[in-house]
């Protein structure tokens, strides 16, 4: 697996960093208010873990599973729930999990439709912010890195399924990944 890494783009000890600091804005934007992450799966998978285990307020958590819109260069905008929320999420104060926001699309579905549900607020926390690929407009309140026009893998990011359990995150070679 290694041998198909071109680059390392954010090392370990670079995103537990980020994420002891993005954990310090998170506590002090919710002052101690207890709240609900909710993972979007499967990329949320390690950034969730690091970062419940940061927070020093009250978190409870639920997942959720929606269908990528196709091959990613197809930016049709349409999204499925696979799995839904196990819990109602009314009144409560929900954040979200996401691992990258790119076009935006998935989220911008996923904030619809948790809104609808009446929760007392709804905000998001990605790992990665991909601005230049956005179509739709995100308010990303918190965020660990921006990244320029890369598709990287690891720390719970995949390509075709392979590479996500690598503990930093990276560009692959271009023969492996073309993306
Ligand atoms: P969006 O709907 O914002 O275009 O896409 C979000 C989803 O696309 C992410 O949750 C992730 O699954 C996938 N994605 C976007 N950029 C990347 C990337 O650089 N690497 C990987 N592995 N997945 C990505």
């Amino acid at each position: 697996m290694l041998k198909d890494v071109e680059e390392v783009v954010f090392s370990e000890a670079q995103i537990q960093e980020r994420i002891k600091k993005l954990c310090e804005e998170i506590a002090d934007a919710y002052e101690k208010k207890p709240v609900l992450l909710v993972g979007i799966l499967k990329g949320c998978l390690f950034f969730m873990a690091d970062l419940m285990r940061k927070l020093d307020i009250p978190v409870a958590i639920d997942f959720i599973s929606v269908s990528s819109y196709g091959p990613s260069t197809e930016k049709t905008g349409a999204v499925k729930i696979l799995k839904d929320l196990d819990t109602p999420i009314q009144d409560k104060h929900v954040l979200i999990i996401e691992d990258v926001v790119d076009t935006g699309l998935t989220l911008g579905y996923l904030l619809r439709n948790l809104k609808e549900r009446s929760p007392a607020s709804l905000q998001v926390c990605s790992l990665l912010d991909k601005p230049d690929y956005r179509i739709v407009g995100i308010p990303l309140q918190f965020k660990g890195f921006e990244l320029g026009k890369k598709f990287v893998v690891g720390y719970g990011l995949d390509y075709q399924g392979k590479y996500r359990h690598l503990p930093f995150i990276a560009s692959l070679k271009k023969e492996i990944c073309p993306l």
